[in-house]
């Protein structure tokens, strides 16, 4: 339950908020307004100009607070990032849902932490002072400071494959593969669990079924046998091959 509602018009203003007990950064609220029994109070991060997109060398930025929806509409956006997306969240939602608050609360069923793993994206928080973490530490410590942006590099190619209950749900198993003009290729798999997995960074795609189905060899829960997910996860990998763009 939100019992304290702040409004910053700074980002200093946001921080100094934000090292007060049970106190937290407010996105889209979508998941902070739900009903529960604790008290939290909100620090509304609208007005602090953290929702532009920004394209800056090879990479793009995304602000914060800039919507799933936003983000989803820029034409900057990869395709596959758009699928993915789409598959996240109803379009209600995305309106109304941030880019950081999506990964804070995401878990290993998320398509869209899915893709940030593949792409290796960068994300900058504020605490004190100001760090620049790769997406597997984050997913991994999952810090408390403030998310300023997220970056995702534009110069890879990228496919997307899934396979879920009905065509809008999450995935119960999804396979996204980012591939570098290096030839350094990456596979994450989401659908399970915590955070979604890292199942391959080389420096060229040969054995990606195989890492696949590795990575799923313990992903079992209500939703799919482990068994299945092994079989389905080194299935999607080879039509991702086949699909990158
Ligand atoms: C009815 C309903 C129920 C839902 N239940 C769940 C659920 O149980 N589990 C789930 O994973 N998703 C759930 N969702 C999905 C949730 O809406 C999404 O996770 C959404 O994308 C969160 O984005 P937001 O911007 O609205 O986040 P918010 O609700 O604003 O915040 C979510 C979390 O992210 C943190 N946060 C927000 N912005 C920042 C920032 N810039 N830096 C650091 N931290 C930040 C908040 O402090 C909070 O911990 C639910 C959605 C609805 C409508």
């Amino acid at each position: 339950m939100i019992t304290a509602y702040h409004r910053p018009q700074t980002l200093d203003e946001a921080l100094a908020l934000l090292t007060q007990p049970n106190t937290l950064p407010l996105g889209g609220g979508t998941l902070l307004s739900q009903p529960t029994s604790d008290p939290v109070s909100v620090v509304d991060l609208q007005r602090l100009g953290l929702d532009a997109l920004r394209v800056k060398g090879n990479d793009l930025e995304i602000g914060a607070t800039c919507t799933l929806q936003s983000l989803l509409e820029s034409e900057h956006c990869p395709q596959t990032l758009k699928t993915a997306l789409k598959l996240e969240a109803p379009i209600n939602i995305r309106n109304a849902a941030s880019v950081a608050g999506t990964l804070v609360a995401s878990d290993g069923r998320s398509p869209f932490a899915s893709m940030l793993l593949a792409m290796d994206a960068k994300i900058t928080m504020v605490s004190g002072q100001t760090s620049v973490v790769g997406i597997g530490e984050f997913l991994l410590t999952r810090p408390r400071a403030l998310i300023t942006h997220i970056s995702i590099p534009l110069n890879t190619k990228t496919a997307f494959e899934f396979v879920s209950r009905t065509p809008a749900d999450k995935p119960i198993v999804c396979a996204v593969l980012a591939q570098w003009n290096s030839g350094r290729t990456r596979l994450t798999l989401g659908g399970y669990g915590k955070s979604p997995m890292l199942a391959m960074d080389g420096t060229e795609a040969d054995g990606l079924d195989t890492a696949a189905q590795n990575a799923y060899h313990e992903a079992n829960d209500e939703w799919a046998s482990a068994e299945y997910r092994m079989d389905v996860a080194a299935t999607l990998a080879k039509r991702c091959l086949a699909g990158l763009k």
